[in-house]
């Protein structure tokens, strides 16, 4: 299964496919973590369970996608600051079993994504 990452789509498409089959959408971030499925949603976007397709073991990851439900361009741009600002956190964090450890951080079709473990 490949989960489309548009948030107005969110198709499911076969898991060897490049571009959504609906909306056309890249299925790749980052030309190499494949979105599987959702596994949470919240007021500042959605996670994703993924594969990062770049690894042998095709080994699970988490990927975090900025989606704020607010609509004023402000408010908008304090959250994706928020967001940004919370990615340069955990990766000051460094690894430790009970944090996620980040892995990058991102934008791709205006939409901000960190990606973690
Ligand atoms: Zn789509």
């Amino acid at each position: 299964m490949s989960q489309c990452l548009n948030p107005e789509c969110l198709n499911q498409n076969p898991s060897d496919t490049k571009f959504c089959q609906q909306c056309g959408s890249k299925l790749l971030l980052a030309e190499r973590y494949r979105a599987i499925k959702i596994i949470g949603q919240g007021g500042f976007g959605r996670t994703f369970q993924a594969v990062d397709e770049f690894k042998p073991s095709q080994a699970f990851c988490v990927i975090k996608q900025f989606f704020p439900e607010v609509q004023d361009r402000q408010n908008m741009e304090k959250t994706a600051e928020l967001f940004a600002q919370e990615a340069v956190r955990l990766e000051g964090l460094g690894k430790h079993p009970q944090i996620p450890e980040l892995l990058a951080f991102f934008t791709q079709d205006n939409r901000q994504y960190s990606n973690m473990i």
